[in-house]
């Protein structure tokens, strides 16, 4: 990574992007369908067929409100997890913080649209042998069916959920289950849509050409904005399809800055119509 980028404003919100940690996964897995003639061009893999990804969350302020968007894979994997997925430890999302003059303490809300533990790890950490909210006075927003799926267990994707990353933000009265289209502060919308998983959610922050789309693992990187790019993890791959159908073409036609969670290179695009699909734009 190269200089940390600037900010973007859109609606009255300030984004930033915080690097939280590193992720190297399986490129076919990451790729889905897609043959690997074409995605060996778009993100040329390592020996072992990994590809290098990142965990950014977003900060966005506005105001008295300090957002998390997203807190990333945190510090609590053993070596057994980090040599599979082959995480490192990035800048951190508290060390982001802090270089912008925030402590934990001043966040005020925390979005997590869906509970995958390398989207939502950092928001529990490990204090004196317990565990205890990172973001110990921030409301935090997770789709309701997500919150579920990972308490029921079980399931083709039961690694992907750890209970404690929900259970400890729950003890401390702090989890603010949601549900279909919730609007958490003025024009910063949670929109539960499934497919990649029960309840992944993109978030928006204001609309047409002063509006952004946080993609999460809907498009997980600026190479996936075409439709048919489904990911082999995504638990319902039609679903999938039609979301993704679906809000491309809006964010695209709407002039939408898109903000990518897993991309280790483009933090944000402007993202246009190419032919039958799309081209992510530098911004
Ligand atoms: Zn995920």
């Amino acid at each position: 990574m190269s200089a940390p980028p600037e900010p973007i404003h859109r609606a009255g919100w300030r984004l930033d992007p915080l690097v939280d940690g590193e992720l190297r996964l399986d490129g076919g897995a990451m790729w889905g369908v897609v043959p690997a003639a074409i995605w060996r061009a778009l993100t040329p893999p390592h020996e072992d067929n990994t590809i290098d990804l990142v965990c950014r969350s977003w900060l966005a302020r506005r105001g008295a409100w300090t957002v998390v968007i997203e807190p990333g894979v945190g510090t609590r994997w053993d070596a057994k997890l980090a040599a599979r997925y082959g995480i490192r430890p990035g800048p951190g999302v508290v060390a982001g913080l802090a270089a912008l003059g925030l402590a934990p303490e001043q966040v005020t809300h925390v979005v997590g649209t869906h509970a995958h533990w390398d989207h939502i790890g950092a928001q529990v950490v490990e204090r004196d042998g317990a565990l205890a909210p990172t973001f110990p006075r921030a409301r935090h927003f997770l789709p309701a069916s997500e919150a579920r799926v990972t308490r029921a267990g079980g399931g083709a994707r039961r690694a992907s959920y750890r209970r404690e990353d929900v259970d400890v933000i729950d003890a401390a009265g702090l989890l603010e289950p949601c549900s279909g289209r919730a609007e958490i502060l003025p024009g910063l919308v949670l929109h539960e849509l499934g497919g990649h998983s029960e309840g992944v959610s993109v978030v928006t922050i204001g609309a047409g050409a002063d509006g952004a789309i946080f993609w999460s693992d809907v498009v997980p990187t600026a190479h996936h904005v075409q439709p048919s790019y489904v990911m082999a993890f995504d638990v319902d791959q039609q679903k999938s399809y039609d979301v993704r159908s679906h809000w491309l073409a809006r964010a695209a036609d709407e002039g939408w800055t898109c903000l990518y969670f897993h991309d280790p290179l483009t933090a944000a695009s402007a993202l246009a119509r190419e032919g039958r699909g799309y081209r992510a734009l530098a911004t």
